[in-house]
């Protein structure tokens, strides 16, 4: 297994994802990358999503990191590469979230893992949203217990060593009709919301408008080991 993740991820990013552009006539905004374990990584904000009345800027680098952790375990992957409309992580009358049902069904998947992005000031590494412990009962405690096996911690008194464990906003659907909600009440899978701060998951320093923002690598080694350890855990 290749690990040379960063070049892959920006890569695949620069190749594949059209941030800002229209779905091509008759296609999705999204793609599906099939997979033969019982683990769908989904990343409905890798491209700019129609909230309500603007668009909102994209999760960078959760598309590609939704294909790569795919191709390296064998998780099924769904994640946007157009722009879409409307956001699928706050309607659920949504293309993408049709088509998560159907392979959920299908594919027998047991977990979700749905991939966001947090910016740089974030108080945490990842935060973990499982809607106050309600929608991945059978894998949180692992999930938990993997990232701190990469030295992420829920107590970490550095920012970006510390796990969020349903922290006030990123509780992954507790308010708003999130992928994470949609899958765990809808289809009863279970499912979690992973938000990446963007120092572990953005992988060229120009892809941000601060000149102050360097991204971490070491560290995103460690979050990308870690999500391959639960993918292949479960
Ligand atoms: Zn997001």
């Amino acid at each position: 297994m290749t690990n040379d993740w960063a070049r892959r991820i920006s890569q695949f990013e620069a190749a594949q994802v059209r941030h800002a552009d229209d779905p091509l006539p008759g296609q999705a905004a999204f793609r599906y990358r099939p997979g033969t374990r019982p683990v769908l990584i989904s990343a409905p904000h890798g491209a700019y999503h129609w909230r309500q009345d603007y668009w909102k800027r994209p999760d960078g680098y959760t598309a590609a990191l939704a294909h790569v952790l795919a191709e390296d375990t064998g998780a099924h992957a769904l994640y946007t590469v157009r722009r879409i409309r409307p956001d699928p992580n706050f309607e659920d009358d949504s293309e993408y979230k049709r088509m998560l049902a159907r392979l959920l069904r299908q594919r027998h998947i047991r977990l979700v893992l749905d991939l966001h992005g947090a910016s740089p000031e974030r108080e945490f590494a990842l935060a973990l949203g499982t809607m106050d412990g309600q929608s991945c009962p059978n894998y949180e405690a692992i999930i938990i217990q993997t990232f701190r096996e990469q030295a992420f911690a829920p107590d970490h008194n550095h920012a970006l060593d510390r796990l969020a464990v349903n922290p006030l906003h990123f509780k992954g659907g507790t308010l708003q009709h999130t992928v994470t909600r949609f899958v765990w009440e809808q289809c009863r899978v279970n499912a979690a919301q992973v938000e990446l701060n963007a120092y572990l998951r953005v992988v060229r320093s120009d892809a941000v408008n601060t000149s102050t923002f360097a991204p971490d690598p070491i560290r995103q080694r460690r979050a990308i080991t870690a999500l391959i350890n639960i993918i292949m855990t479960v």
